[in-house]
């Protein structure tokens, strides 16, 4: 290579470096090396497939608008994956520098070196393990009623699959709010599919991928944590509202596009629909859409009666003893109507008053041990959409004038009692709500809350329509 290529090169690096900050370009470029310019192109390599298909989609133009500040003549610039021997030559001519290759042999770390089937152990807080899975999670112990029938048919699906099997829907997205089986089906999939053998299912929650994203790239391996994505078949991702953060957030799109891209099944839950997923940019949400979206409802009382019994049958395994008269499980089941997770709550209250007292468990019993449980009825879930398509016909506009622009005078207050409505029947961010308004501003939305809360303090007929319409919207 030419001496004034070397020079051209280091000054291209510089330009990089100050374009994308020091954070992305220490990720990305650091190990990018400069093979040879010549016929109008730059040609470059990195050391791992990886880099070079995330340097292409992300940063072609900038590393190609880089040289040709440099060298204007420049029309292309090449890059390609180079073989870890000649690195170890240049290593020898003293041309790499020593941390390069260390940072490579972390991305060969071996893949059993991850515990995909990992139950909690000492060290799960390596950035690279699974997030623990309960043992009583599985399909067995899944209730499937009116509400799950699709999501659990779904996840059954995924965890019969077999490697190379062609994948039916992908992501399959379940979602749902809280305690409504979400975790639980999910780790049913992944205990079910690392049982089978069949394929190597990763269940990690939203949070510890953006855990292990961070510290990976903290220490310097990123690329070993990308590669622990590429090994496996399956992988399932909970509670993704959690996910947030740009990087991780990219970097979570590149997977999943890799992922589904290369036919492996991805499974994902979250207590909303992608729509409704805020932080997350549009091609990650049109992505989440694109595969099978399935929501489970809230549990009905057969299914709760259902989840009760099957509960009293886990425990009675260790405690012989514990009793659960008919009428305590419908009676429970008629009046915990929230979540699963009170469910299960309740029946632990139950057995600890029933091993600590050594009474029987009783209707009184059952009565005042759970009475701080029986809450009342949760608010139904409002959308947005309901919400514009409520207003525009109490007003008689149509939805498009709402997410218009136009600002005459019929438009404008039905907007506006639109956005508040958003506002206060959901919990929505005021820029997600100025998203769905046609792309409005947060500051307009603000706005809006504040004039109809403003006039609905001094307007009877303007309260007396807003609270028609949240009524109509609650029932
Ligand atoms: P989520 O992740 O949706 O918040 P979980 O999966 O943690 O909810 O469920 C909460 C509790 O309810 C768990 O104990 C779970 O086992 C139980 N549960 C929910 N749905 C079912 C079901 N269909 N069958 C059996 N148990 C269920
Ligand atoms: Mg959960």
């Amino acid at each position: 290579m030419a001496i004034n290529d070397d020079e051209c090169w280091s000054r291209v690096k510089g330009r990089l470096r100050s374009n994308v900050g020091e954070d992305v370009y220490s990720s990305w470029f650091a190990r990018m090396d400069l093979e040879r310019v010549s016929d109008g192109a730059a040609h470059m390599s990195v050391p791992t497939r990886f880099l070079k298909s995330w340097i292409q989609s992300h940063y072609a133009d900038c590393v190609l608008s880089c040289w040709q500040a440099e060298v204007p003549t420049l029309q292309r610039v090449d890059l390609t994956v180079r073989s870890p021997i000649r690195q170890a030559a240049l290593m020898k001519e003293g041309k790499v520098p020593a941390e390069d290759l260390r940072g490579d042999r972390n991305v060969t770390r071996p893949l059993s070196a991850v515990r995909v089937n990992g139950m909690p152990t000492a060290d799960s807080a390596d950035a690279f393990g699974p997030s623990p899975l309960d043992p009583r999670l599985t399909f067995e112990s899944f209730v499937v009623g009116r509400s799950n029938t699709l999501a659990h048919a779904a996840a059954k699906q995924v965890a019969e699959g077999r490697r190379g099997d062609p994948v039916m829907f992908n992501p399959l997205y379940v979602h749902a709010g809280v305690g409504l089986g979400k975790t639980h089906l999910l780790q049913a999939v992944t205990f079910a599919g690392n049982a089978s053998g069949q394929r190597k299912v990763l269940y990690l929650t939203a949070e510890k991928f953006m855990y292990g994203f961070v510290q990976a790239l903290k220490s310097q391996t990123a690329l070993a944590f990308k590669e622990t994505l590429r090994g496996i078949d399956v992988l399932v991702i909970d509670d993704l509202q959690f996910l947030q953060g740009k990087s991780t957030q990219a970097e979570f799109c590149h997977t999943l596009n890799a992922l589904i891209d290369s036919g492996r099944q991805v499974v994902i839950a979250a207590d909303r629909p992608p729509s409704d997923l805020e932080s997350l940019d549009d091609r990650v949400r049109s992505r989440l859409a694109g595969g099978l979206v399935v929501e489970m409802g809230s549990l009905g009382e057969e299914l709760r009666l259902e989840i009760l019994k099957s509960r009293v049958a886990a425990v009675r395994v260790h405690h012989h003893g514990f009793d659960v008269p008919h009428a305590v499980l419908e009676y429970l089941a008629k009046s915990i109507t929230h979540n699963g997770r009170d469910l299960e709550g309740a029946i632990n209250r139950l057995l600890a008053h029933n091993t600590l007292s050594g009474q029987p468990v009783t209707l009184d019993m059952a009565e005042r041990e759970v009475r701080d449980l029986i809450r009342p009825q949760e608010p139904k879930r409002v959308k947005i959409e309901d919400i514009q398509r409520v207003v525009a016909r109490q007003y008689n506009v149509s939805r498009s004038d709402l997410l218009s622009s136009r600002r005459t005078a019929n438009v404008v207050r039905p907007r506006q009692v639109a956005m508040y409505l958003s506002k206060t029947l959901t919990l929505r961010s005021l820029p997600e709500i100025g998203r769905r308004f046609g792309g409005r501003d947060h500051t307009t939305v603000l706005h809006a809350v504040r004039k109809i809360e403003a006039l609905v303090g001094k307007d009877p007929v303007l309260a007396d329509e807003v609270e028609l319409l949240k009524r109509q919207l609650q029932e």
